[in-house]
């Protein structure tokens, strides 16, 4: 990195695509040195950053996230928008592989001049990797992309920290022939502000208005998490691009209904808010851990807890009160 940040800032302003890559690898790492330069990158564009549709979306694998963005993602840029897509893939957090294996996913896409496809960040936790994504994104929207993508897979936490991360929620579903609701549980039932069943074609035509029809009752019991919106459940097939044009269409209703009220500013300010915090405590823990002094006493605290000897609580109040003691 010999660049400077703030010179990093106003060619990612402009629009220099390997500035943009390389400012995104700057966020991404975790050298002491590159967290700094990336907190002067941040500061100098986050003025410019907020100009998008920040999207989430999530699937279980084989759902057809990756054709589905492929497809939508090109038709908003025949729209004339540009799209940046991100991921959040929390198998890259525990075992450092990947579920979404970006490599040979939309592969138009990928190579599209408006288009920017960025795979998830390596990271040791969900944390680490979200807060990756996070950055990335206000670093896209300042280098003008203004619709944002991002994408996770529909196994564990990750669901709710792209929620948390982004405007409106997309939940992908396969036609299920069934009439359970696919084992998707309802606590990420509850955070899609569109639910859509992809594959609705060929001889999944009718499995697909099938589990649209349940998901509408199963939706109709919930709570939407929006005053002003109640979730649409939609059909489409990303393999014939059909019903791809109304999930835009939808897309744009939600942001302008939200818009409308307030409630899309009051949301990202209370993300903001909460991310602050979020920071607040990763920081405070990880300073916490590399402290030679607390190193000392984790092993024989962590054996008591482990042998059952000490109560967690006791043990975490330990070594924050030696934490406290510090200086
Ligand atoms: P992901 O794991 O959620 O990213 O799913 P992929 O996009 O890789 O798709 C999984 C499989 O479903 C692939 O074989 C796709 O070709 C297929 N698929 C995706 N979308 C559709 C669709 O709309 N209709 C049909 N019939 N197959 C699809």
């Amino acid at each position: 990195m010999t660049d400077k940040p703030q010179s990093l800032a106003e060619q990612v302003r402009a629009g220099d695509r390997r500035a943009l890559a390389k400012a995104i690898t700057l966020v991404e790492s975790t050298r002491e040195d590159h967290r700094q330069q990336a907190s002067i990158l941040l500061e100098s564009l986050i003025p410019y950053s907020g100009d998008s549709i920040r999207l989430g979306i999530s699937g279980a694998p084989g759902a057809g996230k990756s054709t589905f963005i492929e497809v939508f993602g090109n038709h908003l840029i025949e729209q004339g928008h540009s799209v940046a897509v991100l991921a959040v893939d929390p198998s890259s957090a525990v075992t450092g592989g990947s579920i979404l294996g970006d490599k040979t996913r939309m592969e138009t896409l990928a190579f599209a001049e408006k288009a920017f496809v960025r795979p998830s960040p390596a990271g040791r936790t969900l944390g680490g990797v979200t807060r990756r994504t996070r950055e990335s994104m206000l670093v896209c929207e300042a280098a003008g992309f203004d619709i944002i993508l991002v994408e996770t897979v529909g196994v564990g936490q990750s669901e709710t920290a792209v929620a948390d991360m982004t405007d409106m929620f997309l939940l992908l579903l396969s036609p299920s022939g069934g009439d359970e609701l696919q084992g998707i549980k309802r606590g990420i039932m509850e955070l899609a502000d569109l639910i859509l069943v992809n594959k609705a074609d060929g001889d999944q035509t009718a499995a697909a208005a099938q589990t649209q029809s349940d998901y509408r009752s199963a939706l109709h019991f919930m709570k939407s998490r929006f005053d002003h919106w109640q979730p649409p459940v939609m059909a489409c097939s990303s393999l014939n691009n059909q019903g791809i044009e109304d999930v835009w269409s939808k897309v744009n209703e939600f942001s302008l209904a939200l818009s409308e009220k307030g409630e899309l500013a009051q949301l990202r300010a209370q993300q903001a808010k909460a991310w602050m915090w979020s920071e607040t405590a990763a920081s405070l823990i990880a300073d916490l851990k590399a402290n030679p002094e607390i190193k000392r006493l984790v092993p024989e605290l962590e054996a008591a807890v482990l042998k059952g000897t000490l109560p967690a609580t006791n043990a975490a109040q330990r070594l924050i009160e030696s934490y406290k003691k510090i200086d």
